[in-house]
C-alpha cells in the first residue's frame, strides 16, 4: 500500500497536471478550461468544429490525459487508487510517483 505521505505529494502532482492541462486546453479553445462537456459542445457545433478542427486535434490527447487525471483523483477519493485495473493487484510506488495518473500496474501498461 502506498503510504499517506506519497498520497498526498501525489494528490497535489495530480492537482497541478490538472489545472495544467485545463490551462492548455483553454487556450486551445476557449471556455473548456471550466467546461467538462468539451466534447458535447464540440459535436453541437459543426461549423465551430470545423473552424477548430486544428485545435481539438491538439486538444484530445490533452482531454484523455485530463481524464485520466480525474479518473485518478476520483480513485484517491474513494480509497481505491494504486491498483491496476486491468489486474487489481497494487501498482508500485516508483510507478505511481513516476507516472500518478496511470490506470494499470508495469504490466499491463
Ligand atoms: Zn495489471
Amino acid at each position: 500500500m502506498v503510504d499517506d505521505a506519497v498520497l498526498s505529494e501525489i494528490r497535489a502532482q495530480l492537482e497541478g497536471e490538472r489545472e495544467h492541462l485545463r490551462g492548455q486546453l483553454g487556450e486551445l479553445v476557449p471556455g473548456t478550461e471550466t467546461s467538462l462537456t468539451f466534447d458535447e459542445n464540440f459535436a453541437d457545433s459543426g461549423q465551430v468544429a470545423a473552424e477548430l478542427g486544428e485545435a481539438q486535434a491538439l486538444a484530445g490527447p490533452l482531454l484523455t490525459q485530463l481524464a485520466d487525471v480525474e479518473a485518478a483523483l476520483d480513485k484517491l477519493g474513494d480509497g481505491s487508487y494504486g491498483r491496476c485495473e486491468e489486474c487489481g493487484r497494487p501498482i508500485g510506488d516508483a510507478r505511481l510517483e513516476a507516472m500518478p495518473h496511470t490506470r494499470f500496474c508495469i504490466d499491463h501498461a
